[in-house]
Formats: structure tokens, sequence, C-alpha cells
């Protein structure tokens, strides 16, 4: 039989909405491309993208910044981050997380990961209790949600101020709570491989108004909060405008544009994701030595890409799969590798933080496969790509018991 190989990109995003490329337009017509660049009686596309999202996840303020990484650093500065902290995060994450950590001068405290992929919640606790840190920086890594009742309830017990990372779970809930909205501060990020794309952007949402005021004037508002719509009243600047510094990270119209008409489709996006990421799970379900990542019932998950794990596989038979589905037009990134490659990074490579073991989380990543499900995928060719994966883990599989 021809074998089937797959022939599509799995970095190919779908095009921006024509009523964004519109918005776009519009804003390069008149020029006004600062955030606070405004004509009388204009809103700006910023401020209102800030509403709308505020809006979206039910949060009293918004603010709109240059990246998600921007979003993190400065939700930790505005929460009170300083120069030597520790800040527990986990171990499992992307390189910009335990960098925004590094980036206020701060250490982080790694948590241990379950083999579900989350945050593990007894090293939590006793990492609580043990580290002298007053802040989780909480990654959603790959859209995972661990169980967020009992995760406040520990860090409320602790004395724990929650910041999330929310750079996969745009559009994701935990027991139809939204993601980013259990902490004091939820950060989201517009970046092209996430849920909604301007190239670069970050989004961060709260209720506390002297956070959020923090949070405006450390993005380089200078005194002209007064035009946002989505931040407290100008009173609950008073006293932190003058101690605030100016660290200029401010979203410009042109990408709050291109991002509003996509914050308004996300939910049926959401949707079609949720049935890639299905067929994808169907196909792969009843493969010999796989394991899926079960999806607890309370989460609201996106499936904006797809883990599984090779449970107590040796390291060259993982590579082999990687090799024999990468010959067959499947890309899937391996977190157990020794040398970081392209965005994906062991915690061990993250050098400028303190050293630390982690062996659950070794075992959990040595065989930990991952692979991203862009929208430009029908559901055939999940199907396909599931078949492909079955057939190269089952081949590797049967050649390892060949040996044995
Ligand atoms: C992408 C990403 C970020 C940072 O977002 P940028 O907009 O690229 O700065 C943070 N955390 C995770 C888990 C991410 O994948």
């Amino acid at each position: 039989m021809e074998e089937e190989t797959f022939t599509g990109s799995f970095t190919q995003q779908e095009p921006i909405p024509d009523a964004g490329i519109a918005a776009a337009v519009d804003v390069m017509r008149h020029g006004r491309l600062h955030r606070y660049n405004l004509t009388d009686g204009e809103s700006g596309e910023v401020a209102l993208l800030e509403r709308e999202f505020a809006q979206f996840v039910g949060a009293g303020y918004c603010l709109a910044v240059t990246s998600g990484g921007y979003a993190l650093g400065t939700a930790l500065r505005a929460v009170g981050v300083a120069q030597g902290d520790r800040v527990l995060s986990n171990a499992f994450s992307l390189a910009p997380v335990p960098g925004a950590i590094a980036g206020v001068g701060a250490d982080p405290v790694l948590v241990e990961t379950t083999e579900d992929l989350t945050i593990d919640l007894d090293d939590l606790r006793a990492k609580a209790a043990s580290s002298g840190a007053g802040v989780l920086l909480l990654s959603h890594m790959r859209g995972h949600i661990c169980d967020m009742d009992r995760l406040m309830a520990i860090c409320g017990g602790s004395g724990i101020t929650v910041v999330e990372d929310c750079a996969h779970t745009m559009g994701a809930r935990w027991r139809g709570v939204p993601s980013g909205r259990h902490g004091v501060v939820g950060c989201y990020s517009t970046q092209t491989y996430k849920h909604v794309n301007s190239g670069e952007g970050g989004l961060l949402v709260t209720d506390d108004p002297a956070l959020a005021a923090r949070a405006v004037m450390l993005s380089g508002s200078y005194m002209l909060y007064g035009r946002h719509l989505a931040a407290p009243a100008p009173d609950a600047f008073d006293e932190i405008r003058y101690s605030t510094p100016n660290m200029s990270g401010r979203m410009d119209n042109l990408r709050a544009a291109i991002l509003r008409p996509q914050l308004e489709g996300l939910s049926l996006r959401v949707d079609r994701w949720k049935a890639r990421y299905r067929r994808m799970e169907d196909g792969l379900r009843a493969v010999p030595g796989l394991r899926l990542i079960e999806r607890p019932a309370q989460e609201g998950y996106v499936g904006s890409s797809i883990q599984f794990l090779l449970p107590g596989w040796r390291p060259g038979a993982v590579e082999r799969v990687v090799a024999r589905c990468g010959d067959r037009g499947v890309e899937l990134k391996w977190f157990g590798a020794e040398e970081p490659v392209a965005y994906t990074s062991r915690y061990d490579s993250w050098r400028y933080v303190t050293d630390q073991r982690l062996p659950r989380t070794d075992r959990v990543l040595a065989g930990l496969l991952d692979m991203r499900i862009p929208l430009t995928f029908s559901l055939e060719d999940c199907a396909l790509i599931a078949r492909i994966i079955d057939a190269e883990v089952s081949a590797v599989r049967e050649g390892m018991a060949a040996v044995s």
C-alpha cells in the first residue's frame, strides 16, 4: 500500500478576517497609529479592544500591551514583585514565563508537573510553605488547566498571589469561569501562534483598580490614562502617577484594529479547534503504548494543540517516532530533548534560573510529544495525521519489542 503523507503546514494560521484588514487600512489611511493620537470624539482601536476584551472575560479592567511576555512582566511588577524575590512557577512552560520573572530581577522556584501536564498541587503546597515566595506565576501550558478550585485554596491558605499566564487558554474555562479570572491578574498573548493573531501583542485583565492603575502607568500611559475605556477612574492614579516608572510597552491602533474582529469570532474558532482536537484524539485513542491526556469535565478547553505521552520510552525510540512522523509531513515537538529546539525548551536549559531538580517533571517530559493544530487543517487532515502517528508509533514499538 502507498504510504500516506501529510503536506499541510503546522505553522500556517488563517488569514486576518476582511473586517480586520479593512479596519487596519482605515488606521493606516488616517495615520493615527499611536493609541493616544485621537481626534475629537474618537475612542481609538486600542481602547475599544480593551473594553471588548474586558467584557469578553468579565473583568473590571483590561490593558493592551506589546506582547504576552510584556504583560507577564507588567503583572509581576504591578503585584509588587521586586528584585531578589522568589516567584513560584511551572517547571513545564515556555521560556517567556521564567524570562518574565528574571526580567523583574526575581528568581523562579519551579514546581513539578503531573502526568496530566498541569502543575503538581502537592509540590506547590510544599513549596508555597518552604520557598518564601509571595507570588505564583501560573502557566496554563499548552492549554491544560489544573484543578483551579484546589489551587486557589492552596494559594489563598498560604497568602500567595496568583498571576495567570493564559497564552494558551484565551477562550478556555474552568467550571465556566474564563481562564485568567481566578487569579488577581490574567495575561494573554496575541502573537501569531496563539488564539488571536496580531503578530505580536498582549492583554492583561484584573478587577483590582490599584493594580490596574499601576499596570497602565507602567505600560507608558504618561498622563493620558483618562483616554482608556477599561482602566480605573482617574483618582486611582492620583498617587501612583508620580511613583510608577514608565516602561513603554503600549499596543498600537493598527494591531488592535486587526484583533477586534478576531475577538468577535473567537467563540466560533474555539468550536472549530475543539472539533479538530477531538478528531485527532479519536484517531490516537487506541494506539498501544501511547497515552492521551484525559481532559477533566470541569475544563472548557480550546484544543489549539495536542499532547501525548510515550511513557517509559527510551530517548532513542522517541526520537525515531519524531523523525519518522517528520518524514511523512507530521511535525511533532519533543519536550524531552537535551538541547532546546525552536520554541521548545526544558527547564534545565533556562540557566539564568537557580539550578533545581524536578524528577517528576523530568519523567513526564522525557516521553512528551506535542503538536500544533492550526485552523487551516481540515477534519480530514486531523484524521490523516492521527493515522500517520498511529502507524509510526506502532512501527517503532514493534521494532523495540523485536530487539528486546
Ligand atoms: C507565547 C507564550 C508567552 C508569551 O507570549 P509572547 O506574546 O510571545 O510574548 C507566554 N507563555 C506561554 C506559555 C507562551 O506560549
